[in-house]
């Protein structure tokens, strides 16, 4: 992008919330039921039904606007925003109005620095969070003979998150998405799946020149699902921008979706085209009221925040920040870490076991955590091994741990009964140190004549000779002696 310009970014986010039945109505709020067979007269929308507002859908907005440390407003009203679609039965969607339940909370965020300048962590402010219901889905045979509605998912709760312009980069955009993320799925109030819809995000895009406290004219990109077409969808619109603004173009206020097959965003429809909502008070639900009581029972029942659990461990353990984030990817995931580290005495060792053999496992087998065959105690029992050196790292991932996913018993009995125990004893690595280095008469010449990378070959070589049991940092040590005693 040109250097002359900074980027201005918000996302709203619609968060499907897991609530048992959908946001004004007692039908099932499930994915998965055959078509049109969770619905009643008041998602159907039918002449006379009233709605009640469901209880946990507001529990699960207030978890979300505590964790984001945002004011929680004691009354907040509903509004019909008017719109034909064939999948909105009532021809007016329910959502909050002028004030919503959660307004001003923030995000911390690692911040860009190639455009803040800086190192460091950002905060991105939360404009409101309010509470409103899903439209149902259109199915479109591929033929384009016929087209399908299914209104299982109308009515179902949403909260959208409308974030403020704060972020200037399309990474900072995808961080925050992520951060997000974390947090709802660590609240337990969305299942995070984006690829069926249930976390999903629109960015607000324009540019400015540096400096220029006034906002350009912005773009909206809809409908992003992942979080690399968030990335990759900003990086071009942010240049396709730049290039209008330095060819004296204007940029339109519009309306644009992403085309993720071509890797370049479209204009779909203008400002002239938006359409007008006439929204006005839902009269059939009262104001939602929500008294001091109420909100310190959600806040006395909120879990460890993904972004508490990321420090925490990285106080405790010097993890660095990639690795913390990781292992907060979700509650059972970081949950099986905690205890791990906890069983093993080692948040390091856990760590490097979670994140490498653990999760290329899980990615194998197509596994979630929760379903992950082997309990936190296993593991540690192999975690302990490796960490107290009577276990070559190299010989519990390619035998013990394969041994253990496999049934074979306790890590302790499989390296008892295979004889795998780390070989710790002085003597005969230095035995076995001499060998080789008789065997590489060259190697070991070139390195007396200063070629000090050929070490890592003489290692490799005695880790070999010693059946892969050796004690990699005492065969270093030992060979680093004999060198200069040379
Ligand atoms: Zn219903």
């Amino acid at each position: 992008m040109h250097p002359g310009y900074e980027a201005v970014i918000g996302l709203e986010v619609h968060v499907q919330l897991r609530t048992r039945s959908k946001m004004f109505c007692a039908c099932r709020n499930a994915v998965g039921a055959a078509p049109n067979s969770q619905t009643c007269p008041v998602c159907l929308g039918l002449p006379g039904a009233l709605p009640t507002l469901n209880a946990e859908a507001v529990r699960m907005a207030l978890a979300l606007g505590l964790a984001v440390e945002a004011q929680i407003q004691p009354q907040s009203t509903f509004y019909r925003k008017q719109y034909f679609y064939p999948d909105l039965p009532k021809g007016y969607q329910i959502t909050q109005g002028p004030v919503a339940l959660v307004e001003w909370g923030h995000l911390d965020i690692p911040g860009d620095p190639r455009v803040r300048g800086t190192e460091g962590p950002v905060r991105i402010r939360l404009e409101r969070a309010h509470l409103e219901e899903d439209a149902g889905k259109s199915h479109h045979d591929l033929d384009g003979k016929a087209s399908h509605v299914d209104l299982n998912r109308a009515g179902v709760p949403l909260l959208e998150i409308v974030g403020a312009p704060d972020l200037r980069s399309a990474q900072e955009a995808s961080d925050y998405l992520k951060a997000l993320h974390r947090l709802v799925v660590a609240l337990d109030i969305c299942d995070g799946n984006m690829e069926e819809g249930s976390f999903r995000c629109d960015a607000n895009v324009s540019l400015r020149k540096k400096g220029d406290p006034a906002f350009g004219t912005r773009a909206e990109v809809k409908n992003l699902n992942s979080f690399r077409f968030v990335r990759q969808a900003l990086e071009f619109e942010l240049e396709r921008q730049a290039e209008r603004l330095e060819q004296g173009l204007p940029v339109l206020q519009e309306t644009r979706g992403w085309d993720a097959v071509a890797g370049e965003t479209r204009g779909q429809r203008t400002k002239e085209a938006a359409m007008d909502y006439r929204y006005f008070p839902e009269p059939d639900l009262p104001p939602l009221t929500v008294n001091a009581a109420e909100i310190e029972a959600v806040r006395a029942a909120l879990p460890e925040l993904p972004e508490q659990q990321i420090r925490r461990w990285r106080e405790a353990y010097g993890l660095g920040p990639d690795e913390a984030q990781a292992l907060a990817q979700s509650r059972a995931f970081a949950a099986y870490f905690d205890t791990l580290a906890r069983l093993s005495g080692s948040g390091r060792g856990a760590a490097a076991w979670m994140l490498g053999e653990v999760s290329r496992t899980l990615n194998e087998l197509s596994l979630g955590i929760e379903a992950f065959p082997l309990a936190p105690d296993a593991l540690a029992g192999l975690v302990r091994l490796v960490e107290a050196r009577t276990l070559a790292f190299g010989t519990a991932k390619d035998q013990v741990f394969p041994a253990l996913l496999a049934g074979e018993g306790t890590a302790d009995a499989i390296v008892a009964r295979r004889g795998l125990a780390q070989v710790s004893d002085r003597k005969a690595i230095e035995a076995l140190v001499a060998t080789v280095l008789q065997a590489h008469p060259g190697p070991l010449a070139q390195i007396r004549a200063g070629k000090e990378g050929l070490k890592g070959f003489l290692v490799g070589q005695i880790l070999k000779a010693g059946g892969g049991r050796l004690d990699a940092k005492l065969v270093n040590e030992v060979l680093a002696q004999v060198l200069v005693k040379d």
